[in-house]
């Protein structure tokens, strides 16, 4: 299963920090995973990064190749500095393509989303949610799978006004009554009129861990470093952080 880490902070600092300098840094866990508990064992299939620049901007840039062959991103990443921004490493599910529309991050403006893990029972278990997207959204999904549609399902609730927190919410625990036994760690990151950002990542039978401090709380699906900090995430909940200096809330999933 793919490996997802988020990062929001009152300053900001460079993709590097937590990408890929770190000892167990998302770049690492591409290639030597420490808890992939069954799914999978590299984390190859292309990879992502979403951040908000200093004026508030969103950006991206995503790749269908390993993060570890993409020389140019590597040195890109010491030197773009973003204080909110969400990094992903793709292994493609069974039967799922490998293209740059299927690597997280999706982006949509400043809303930013990645899914690690997958939808047991795919496509048929999902389709009476997908069934609530419009036509047109189906037909411009960025890729045939199970992460394009729950992300889809997520926008949805966006562009209707609900809360981040329950636009995720209210899709995890629906997506997971629907096809039990899924694995849906979900990461969103939005910012409201202000600019400031929310940060809303679950963890369902999957890996997951926080720290948080001055400089802001980093969310990654294995602790970067072995700095004792680090706060496992309990399976059936999620991690929420609303603001730059916020100090992170557990949330169980009802
Ligand atoms: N099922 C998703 C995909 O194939 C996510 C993969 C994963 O977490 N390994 O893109």
């Amino acid at each position: 299963m793919c490996r997802h880490l988020a990062h929001v902070g009152p300053r900001p600092v460079t993709l590097a920090s937590r990408v890929t300098e770190p000892p167990h840094s998302l770049l690492v866990q591409a290639y030597a995973p420490a808890d992939m508990r069954g799914g999978g064992t590299v984390n190859a299939d292309g990879f992502g990064v979403g951040w908000y620049a200093a004026d508030g901007s969103p950006h991206s840039y995503r790749a269908p190749v390993p993060m570890w062959t993409d020389a140019s991103f590597l040195d890109l990443a010491t030197t773009v500095q973003s204080a909110a921004f969400v990094a992903a490493v793709r292994s493609a599910t069974v039967g799922m393509p490998v293209s740059v529309g299927a690597c997280a991050p999706f982006r949509d403006r400043d809303r930013v989303f990645s899914h690690n893990g997958v939808v047991r029972g795919w496509p048929g278990s999902l389709a009476d949610l997908a069934g609530e997207l419009d036509t047109e959204t189906l037909m411009t999904l960025e890729a045939p799978t199970d992460s394009a549609v729950l992300w889809a399902l997520v926008r949805r609730h966006l562009d209707a006004g609900k809360d981040p927190v329950d636009a995720v919410l209210d899709v995890v625990t629906r997506a997971l009554a629907a096809a039990p036994g899924s694995r849906l760690n979900l990461l969103l990151l939005t910012a409201d009129a202000a600019g400031e950002p929310t940060l809303v990542a679950t963890a369902v039978d999957h890996a997951l861990s926080y720290r948080s401090g001055p400089d802001g709380t980093t969310i990654a699906s294995e602790p970067l470093d072995a700095d004792p900090d680090w706060t496992a995430v309990p399976d059936l909940s999620a991690v929420v952080v609303r603001g730059v200096t916020a100090t992170p809330e557990v949330l169980p999933l009802t």
